[in-house]
């Protein structure tokens, strides 16, 4: 019976060498006002040694360079990756260049992959995953109203986005547009390349967010609202099959939700280790903080959501790499609006438990706060990933055909009673 919760010795060594690195050579460069090419260059000695330990761009297959590590082994890197917002740029695997990376990796063409995904990983090129519109609802995005139609051999887009990340540095746009207005709900869209300096594509303004309330355009970690205006593509802009835009989508969101809650788990412990400090110096009352009941609960919830989200994370990606995707559906539901709403939870405790410091900039819980909060909505929101768990859940159950609940103990007892009436006689004769 296999029933294990150890990781690799092998591997152990590698997690323990990123922790020290994450701890003493990336977290640092949060506290200095560095640009982004202030951080690459920062960052690049690193950079080297990641690639010399078979550590870069881990989450692509070995033939574009990463290690076919599987989801498991993924998640445990980004628990780590999770502690610093840099992190993931020393290893290769920074949002929305990696995700845009296997999208390219599962749908680009030979000559896709050669134009578009090799300068990508290289870092010589940025992208942007181009799909959430301000007129309607991304967490419907069969609504989506971008239309791409086929006018000769040309594609010729029409469309409104916003929340672009990167959409303002990128070099080329991944845009998800209805190409096939009529076919069934899920085949509408499709993907295309879009270089960003094809006329008709206007960025308008990167969007001023909870995170970056100051809007400072051409940021890296922006976010852009685009208009695509009769811009035409050449055939073969299509990423993958027409109509093919949803199922593309699916197949990097969902190991994406992993990595998120992986993250979110990396962000969570910097604020539990900080409620924990906090508890053991501040005194209130005639003694310290941890003296409190409410400190206690705190710390012993905090450290139940945690222990829980992880668990539960870890096991959907293990189910993804022993039952595939489709299997693992419900369990990565589940992570997603649990591990966003534990992260939530340990970052507003740790920030409460430090009053005012807590508010200001002299700790990074304020930012991690503001982080938080996008967490429960951005790549669906807690309700949709609720109302997912709860439809595959209720598909195992039926309604009782009488309107009586199987539970019903008036009901049973009638039963137990029959299947049991030797037995009672027995009983009652005894007496
Ligand atoms: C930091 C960040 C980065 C992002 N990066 C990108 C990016 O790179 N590319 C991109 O295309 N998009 C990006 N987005 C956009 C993100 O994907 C959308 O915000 C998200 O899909 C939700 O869509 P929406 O904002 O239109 O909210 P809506 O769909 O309007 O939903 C609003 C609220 O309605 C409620 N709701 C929705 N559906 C249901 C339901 N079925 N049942 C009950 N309640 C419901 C929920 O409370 C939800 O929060 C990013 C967003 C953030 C915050």
């Amino acid at each position: 019976m296999a029933w294990d919760f150890s990781t690799d010795p092998e591997f152990q060594e590698q997690l323990d060498w990123m922790r020290e690195v994450v701890r003493e050579r990336v977290m640092p460069l949060e506290t200095l006002d560095l640009d982004y090419a202030g951080i690459q260059r920062a960052l690049r000695p690193l950079q080297e040694e990641v690639k010399a330990r078979g550590l870069w761009a881990a989450h692509l297959d070995p033939e574009l360079g990463g290690q076919g590590f599987g989801q498991v082994k993924l998640g445990l890197m980004h628990e780590v990756l999770g502690m610093t917002p840099y992190a993931p740029f020393a290893f290769g695997n920074a949002a929305p260049d990696s995700g845009n990376s296997e999208i390219l990796a599962i749908a680009g063409t030979p000559e896709q992959k050669e134009r578009w995904l090799e300068p990508l990983l290289a870092g010589d090129l940025h992208s942007a995953f181009s799909m959430t519109e301000p007129h309607t609802a991304g967490s419907d995005p069969t609504q989506l109203k971008t239309r791409a139609e086929l006018v000769g051999d040309e594609w010729v887009v029409n469309g409104h986005k916003w929340f672009s990340s990167n959409g303002s540095i990128a070099d080329f746009l991944i845009l998800m547009a209805v190409t096939d207005p009529d076919a069934r709900s899920y085949q509408r869209a499709s993907m295309f390349i879009v270089p960003a300096d094809t006329p008709g594509v206007r960025i308008l303004r990167d969007v001023a967010t909870m995170e970056h309330p100051q809007e400072n355009y051409g940021k890296y970690g922006n976010h852009a609202e685009i208009l695509y205006e009769d811009v035409r593509l050449p055939a073969d802009a299509l990423l993958g099959a027409r109509g093919a835009g949803f199922l593309i989508a699916q197949q990097r969101l969902y190991p994406g939700r992993i990595h998120h809650c992986m993250r979110w788990l990396g962000v969570s412990q910097r604020a539990f280790d900080m409620l924990c400090e906090r508890a053991l110096y501040r005194e209130v009352a005639g003694g310290v903080l941890a003296e409190q009941q409410t400190v206690q609960n705190w710390i012993a919830d905090s450290a139940a959501q945690m222990q829980a989200a992880r668990l539960m994370t870890l096991h959907a990606a293990w189910k993804m790499d022993t039952e595939g995707v489709a299997a693992a559906r419900k369990e990565i539901s589940l992570i997603k609006f649990f591990g966003a709403e534990a992260l939530h939870d340990i970052v507003d405790r740790a920030l409460q438990a430090h009053g005012s410091l807590g508010y200001s900039t002299d700790l990074p819980l304020e930012a991690m706060y503001r982080y938080s909060r996008g967490a429960r909505f951005y790549d669906g929101p807690d309700e949709v990933h609720r109302a997912s768990v709860a439809r595959q859940i209720l598909r195992g159950y039926e309604a009782p055909a009488d309107g009586v609940p199987s539970e019903h103990v008036p009901r049973r007892r009638e039963a137990a009673r029959r299947q049991f009436a030797e037995l009672l006689e027995a009983v009652t004769s005894n007496d």
